[in-house]
């Protein structure tokens, strides 16, 4: 007996560059994994059955990279430069910032990342006891770090982060996994970059951080130095454990192969680093070079949204654009990068990211009956080029229904929009000198 079975869906597959959907197929499951996949399933073997009739049935979408609860500070921050928007804006504000700020905000994220068609986020926070309760209400999947920076708190801080990591690990069912969060080598001193992959190694635990966001923070590592950002993460011992690191525009050629030969897991955040003005992640040299590479939304005070479908337009677009080749990034490759190649960066290859027999349930179905999507010569090209998040009907996370029909089952909508709206107030105020930290620390 399954325990959910979905029927008539376009079931989206991915293999290689191309992609495709399986017509009208069922899709079954039990104890929250794929079951089966086959042209036809008897419902008198489900307790549980969903008609996917008119709906393309896809693997949920993961986010590589955020600060979900950053959604309190969404639009505080517009048209400014990196230096301003973290020392006049976000790090004054998230003084503010309350372990319930954090608890509220995070569902909040998750409300929005859930009706897009989320099912997985890699958070890097403050406060990520309370991100990890709302990952545990919501019912997603998460991959979380405690960030800290360098200065007085500096071994405190770290100590926090593996606590959390420790504390966390393998939690809410298994659909929750830790690692360690230093800032990034612009906030961080090369000594605690040093103990932190130490502490990584002694309690096999991966790290998740910013890298090479700017070229003049490549500038200033060189005069600091001697070596770029990616080296001196090298040469500290961080690349001996998984690295996750974030935006990563400005890597040399030499930085490109350290990163392959290390196996760094690349996540490109194209709306932040565009609007920011940061530069834009090689993914397809880095794809070239054999390194994993996953899409993020990063905050929504620089992204403004957790739409991962619009990662994945963007970039395709971006690479298109920049490299004056039309056919690079295809359908398959770029929707591959918001699911099967982002379950690789979070360590999740073989658990999630794909619509396979054995991995996690984790399925998101699309509506295509709106004006928008007709007529549907190209399915996989609907999808990436045409969807908009609102076309998400129905996400399941490990076999569970997370939203259906576009009611959100596990977090009560109104009450967390409320909650937040009382707190945005008190965000924004700005007390002189005080910050969480200073950009760039040195
Ligand atoms: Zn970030």
């Amino acid at each position: 007996m399954y325990d959910l079975l979905v029927i008539n869906a376009d079931i989206l597959q991915i293999e290689g560059p191309s992609a495709s959907f399986l017509p009208r197929h069922a899709l079954a499951i039990t104890d929250g994994r794929i079951a089966a996949i086959a042209p036809t399933i008897s419902p008198g073997l489900a307790r549980e059955v969903l008609d996917a009739q008119g709906k393309l049935a896809i693997p949920g979408l993961i986010n590589a990279h955020a600060h979900t609860a950053m959604s309190l500070l969404r639009g505080v921050a517009e048209d400014v430069a990196v230096e301003s928007w973290f020392n006049d804006y976000i790090w004054p504000m998230e003084m503010n910032l309350s372990a319930e700020d954090v608890y509220w905000g995070s569902l909040l994220g998750f409300a929005e990342m859930i009706e897009a068609g989320v099912t997985c986020v890699a958070d890097h926070y403050f406060a990520m006891d309370e991100v990890a309760r709302a990952v545990d209400v919501a019912g997603m999947r998460a991959y979380l770090a405690q960030v800290f920076f360098s200065g007085p708190q500096e071994n405190d801080q770290l100590a926090t982060s593996v606590a959390f990591a420790e504390r966390w690990q393998g939690s809410a069912a298994g659909r929750i996994t830790t690692g360690l969060g230093p800032h990034s080598p612009y906030t961080c001193t090369p000594s605690l970059l040093q103990r932190t992959a130490e502490v990584a190694r002694q309690h096999g635990l991966g790290v998740h951080l910013h890298l090479a966001e700017t070229a003049d923070q490549v500038a200033q590592s060189l005069a600091h130095h001697g070596k770029t950002p990616v080296a001196l993460v090298r040469d500290v011992g961080l690349f001996e454990v998984p690295t996750l690191a974030a935006h990563l525009a400005h890597p040399t050629q030499e930085d490109l192969a350290i990163l392959a030969a290390a196996d760094v897991r690349v996540v490109s955040t194209p709306k932040t680093e565009l609007k920011m003005a940061l530069g834009v992640t090689p993914v397809v040299q880095m794809r070239q070079l054999g390194l994993t590479v996953g899409l993020g939304s990063d905050g929504a005070a620089s992204n403004n949204s957790y739409d991962l479908l619009e990662a994945a337009r963007l970039i395709a677009l971006l690479e298109k654009h920049t490299r004056r080749d039309a056919h690079i990034l295809p359908l398959g490759e770029a929707l591959a990068l918001a699911t099967r190649e982002g379950a690789r960066a979070l360590g999740l290859a073989g658990v999630t990211g794909e619509l396979r027999v054995g991995y996690q349930a984790d399925v998101v179905l699309i509506g295509h009956d709106a004006p928008h999507l007709q007529p549907m010569h190209n399915p996989v090209a609907t999808l990436l080029y045409s969807a908009r998040a609102t076309d998400v009907d129905t996400v399941i996370v490990a076999g569970r229904i997370l939203m259906q029909g576009r009611q959100l089952l596990t977090i009560d909508r109104q009450r967390v929009i409320d909650e937040v709206r009382q707190r945005a107030g008190h965000m924004v105020i700005r007390r002189a000198n005080t910050q969480v930290a200073r950009y760039p620390t040195e």
